[in-house]
């Protein structure tokens, strides 16, 4: 994988620098949009299997409030830090302000590596993380979901835990739960089918059609599979995905629903029946109409942004592309639709999910899809139309359209005391 680590905070407070300076936003707000609200930190000691005592650090960022409660994921990775959780947070108050929904922007995380842990582990880490973030998560404060190698079953942990310390039912302080626990049906595949609009939105624009597409997808987790399965669906050709452990190719497409189901046996997509092996490098920048990012950060640098080969990027994932790659992308002509676009289908679906806990109602499944299709819908032609209208990228326009939205949210409350 192409890894120069870059600072993800700095790469998130340059995009908001350039979306303050072409709104000709207020100093004073511009200011106040750098920092976060808040930010704790924790020491989480957990007993392990074998009997030892072992310290990991968690974080919870909550960036920004003004719009609503603060909302995002938990990350569990070797590599979490406070500037990642921080930038995170901060693309998670544009996101939230860009698809319109009543929320602020938080992440949090834990630095651990989840393939070491057993579930007992896994499960100790969570609750006691859950524990020492009581004081500021709950439906009305902050909602946190999953990310990066977190999943259903936490967030069934994260609920019961902050339910037993509440000594009632909270099934609204945390989103993704399993539907028994109060989850939304569609929330699952919320962010991949999000990305899928998004991809054919673009294409609709373009008037290249999604249909026979070649479509590469970095990132085969819950991002990434469920946006290759709706693009494959959708007629796209699926034609190389990989994972942490390398790609895969097959340039007359992979079958994608048989691909997931290896997965889900053997948890690799290395040695599926067709396909030759290929690395992350030659993911990126091998042959392919769309390129859809939906691993980590800063993937999409200014090393290999001129070799990739795509016309359209779908940003899947946070943060894969750092400013100095959009700079050649854009020069390129290469339309990028923005992670905080592309991928607000999962926290439009937590949204939906959170209403559907506090009002004890739940939804099927038509009404979410063709509520979520709707929202992300409307808040792309929303960017299209600003991104023709100040003939700036996608990116620029959705970071316009989120910043004015918080900073006018921001002005109206003022200022406290
Ligand atoms: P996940 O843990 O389910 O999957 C991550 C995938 O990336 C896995 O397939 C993993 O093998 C792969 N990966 C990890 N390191 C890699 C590397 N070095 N090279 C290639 N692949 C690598 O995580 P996810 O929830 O799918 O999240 C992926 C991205 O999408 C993250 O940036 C996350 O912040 C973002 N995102 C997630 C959601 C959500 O609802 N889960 C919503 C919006 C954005």
């Amino acid at each position: 994988m192409a890894h120069t680590k870059i600072n993800p905070l700095e790469m998130a407070r340059e995009q908001l620098r350039q979306a303050a300076e072409r709104l000709k936003l207020d100093p004073s707000l511009h200011e106040k949009l750098k920092y976060p609200k808040r930010t704790l930190e924790v020491a989480i000691p957990v007993k392990m299997d074998d009997g030892t005592l072992r310290v990991f650090e968690g974080y919870r960022v909550q960036h920004n409030m003004d719009r609503g409660p603060a909302k995002g994921g938990i990350r569990f990775h070797p590599s979490v830090d406070i500037d990642e959780v921080t930038a995170l947070a901060m693309w998670m108050t544009w996101k939230c302000a860009v698809v319109r929904l009543p929320y602020g922007g938080a992440k949090g995380g834990v630095i651990c590596d989840p393939s070491k842990l057993s579930q007992g582990e896994l499960e100790r880490i969570t609750r006691r993380y859950t524990s020492e973030l009581k004081l500021i998560i709950g439906p009305e404060k902050d909602i946190p979901a999953p990310d990066v190698n977190t999943n259903a079953s936490i967030m069934g942990w994260m609920m019961d835990t902050h339910s037993m310390n509440m000594g009632y039912s909270v099934p609204g302080v945390v989103t993704g739960k399993p539907l028994e626990v109060g989850g939304s049906r569609g929330r699952v595949d919320a962010t991949g089918q999000g990305v899928a609009y998004v991809t054919e939105q673009v294409c609709l624009k373009l008037g290249k059609p999604l249909q026979g597409a070649r479509v590469a997808v970095q990132g085969f987790g819950n991002v990434g599979s469920h946006a290759a399965r709706c693009i494959h669906q959708m007629g796209g050709k699926v034609v190389a995905v990989s994972d942490v452990h390398g790609g895969i190719r097959n340039e007359d497409g992979l079958d994608i629903p048989r691909l997931i189901e290896q997965v889900s046996k053997t948890r690799s997509i290395i040695g599926f029946p067709g396909s030759r092996e290929c690395n992350n490098e030659e993911l990126l920048t091998g042959d392919c109409d769309i390129l859809v990012p939906a691993a980590l950060e800063s993937q999409i640098t200014a090393q290999n942004a001129a070799a990739i080969k795509a016309s359209i990027i779908v940003e899947g994932a946070n943060g894969p592309t750092t400013p100095e790659a959009d700079v050649i992308l854009e020069k390129r002509k290469v339309v990028l639709a923005p992670d905080i676009l592309a991928n607000a289908g999962g926290v439009t679906v937590s949204y939906f999910e959170w209403v559907q806990d506090i009002q004890s109602y739940f939804w099927e499944e038509d009404e979410i899809r063709s509520r979520l299709k709707t929202i992300m819908v409307n808040a792309f032609d929303e960017v299209w139309s600003m991104s023709q209208k100040h003939k700036v990228s996608l990116r620029s326009a959705a970071m316009m359209l989120g910043v004015a939205r918080v900073a006018e949210a921001a002005k109206i409350r003022g200022l406290y005391p």
